[in-house]
């Protein structure tokens, strides 16, 4: 067998399995909850993890900068003729899971019907414990050829392997996995990282494209303050701050212009291609938004594929602008005199932070932008992986989806929202979003990440699992 998974037995992937269940299953069971609650702080995790690869020969070190919050790294060696490491890295911390709506407890780790349920199952504990998996089954083989993984090389390893695992991605990464570029950027430097957020089966009509996020957008957060005028509520203003608050919100909540950008023309091309023979009439309409057709809207996309595939698309099209918090009022019979209100923005590739303030404020018209106050509060810019180069990750992410799902489609994409490879862009290091996983048809996977009864299959990790260790083999080997 040519694949690198071919040098494990069936039995031994059997058992791999089963150990990245349980160690699933005990991740999702410490709520590592970000932001930090008392009760599940993400130093657990990256304790837990630390001791995980320590049991199998493999040292790790823990840090925490901020008390409660831990990032935890460990190296594998190869024997140094292939150049710079592989970075494993992925975020250990979860978003709050009120509990409304779910049907099991998010942080029981509950199995049933093939099916792992929890907070983080999906966004990002699975790939947590993928790679930790990788890992292990690495240095098992190092042991089972005699020597010691904490100094040997791995066996027929030439590059090094780093595992990063870092608190508070999902909010901005600066106690994770930014304060590891700046502070430690050794255990990070890397020829290429595998990161979350690609991989992932999406099933239209049987046929399965595998996206891999090759590009993620900016996030860029202003808070906007009104300023109207105080008054008794029975004689009402027309510079009621609400209702200027108002007026913006209809004005920037419209949809702006489509702008294609090469990662996300490639995608369409792709997709269209691969669906063609199926799916003709939504192979055509993916084939207008390349051609530049105006009016492609996530409501006509959502007709063809499902709404979250049409609303992902609709904002990988576009800079997006959403309004996300108001804040106005004091009383019943008081007008208010200011309200505020918080935009989350994503910018393409390309598109400045100030181009879109002007933007903003262009949108707004005169008389509003007069009396509207511009606050920036956060500004990350877009990354762009190069996935051409042919010596790079990508064409061997492409290689093992190909290998072990013949029918399946692998293509470039860009992901609408963030994650920590922005931090890992100072350093220079090409990151790729792929956490490998073939799930039923049917399962829009992206509804789960921060929703309810988030969960992943089984099977979806039997397969993932070589996926990953094939990919991490060829790379390294
Ligand atoms: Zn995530």
């Amino acid at each position: 067998m040519a694949l690198g998974s071919g040098r494990i037995s069936p039995e031994r992937w059997a058992l791999a399995h089963d150990r990245l269940v349980e160690s699933l299953r005990d991740l999702i069971r410490i709520p590592s909850i970000n932001p930090p609650d008392p009760a599940g702080p993400e130093l657990d995790v990256a304790r837990f993890l630390a001791g995980a690869l320590r049991d199998v020969g493999i040292p790790a070190t823990v840090y925490e900068p901020v008390p409660g919050r831990g990032s935890v790294v460990a190296r594998l060696r190869g024997d140094g003729t292939g150049g710079e490491p592989l970075l494993l890295l992925s975020h250990l911390d979860v978003v709050p899971a009120p509990l409304d709506g779910w049907t099991h407890d998010p942080f029981a780790g509950d199995v049933e019907d093939g099916w792992i349920y929890g907070r983080g199952a999906m966004d990002r504990k699975n790939l947590v414990a993928m790679e930790l998996e990788v890992m292990r089954l690495l240095a098992d083989e190092t042991r089972a050829a005699g020597l010691d993984p904490a100094t040997d090389p791995v066996p027929g390893l030439r590059r090094d392997i780093l595992f990063a695992s870092t608190a508070d991605e999902e909010a901005g990464g600066l106690a994770g996995a930014g304060w590891l570029a700046m502070e430690h950027s050794e255990h990070l430097r890397a020829a290429a990282a595998i990161n979350e957020a690609g991989g992932v089966a999406v099933d239209i009509r049987g046929r399965r494209l595998y996206p891999i996020q090759v590009a993620e957008k900016g996030i860029t957060t202003y808070r906007l303050t009104f300023h109207g005028t105080w008054g008794h509520g029975s004689m009402p203003r027309t510079d009621n701050a609400i209702v200027l608050a108002a007026r913006a919100v209809v004005r920037l909540a419209t949809p702006g212009p489509i702008r294609m950008t090469e990662v996300t023309r490639r995608f369409l091309e792709g997709a269209a291609e691969a669906i063609e023979a199926t799916e003709p009439q939504t192979a055509r309409l993916l084939q207008a938004c390349v051609a530049g057709s105006t009016g492609i809207s996530a409501g006509r996309l959502a007709t063809l594929l499902s709404p979250v595939y049409g609303r992902a698309l609709d904002a990988m099209l576009r800079d997006t602008l959403s309004t996300n918090v108001l804040h106005a009022g004091v009383k019943y019979n008081v007008i208010p005199g200011t309200a505020v209100l918080e935009i989350d923005c994503r910018r393409l590739p390309g598109t400045t932070e100030p181009e879109l303030e002007a933007r903003i404020i262009d949108r707004l018209g005169p008389e509003l932008a007069a009396v509207t106050e511009i606050e920036l509060l956060i500004a990350t810019d877009a990354v762009v992986a190069p996935y051409e180069d042919p010596n790079g990750l990508y064409p061997v992410l492409e290689a093992v989806i190909r290998d072990h799902d013949p029918d399946g489609v692998a293509l470039p994409v860009m992901a609408p929202f963030g994650t920590d490879a922005k931090h890992l862009q100072q350093l220079g290091v090409p990151v790729f979003g792929f956490s490998p996983l073939r799930q039923p048809p049917g399962e829009t996977y992206l509804d789960r990440y921060h929703g309810i009864d988030e969960r992943v299959s089984l099977d979806g990790l039997r397969w993932g699992l070589p996926v990953l260790y094939d990919a991490v083999r060829r790379f390294c080997g």
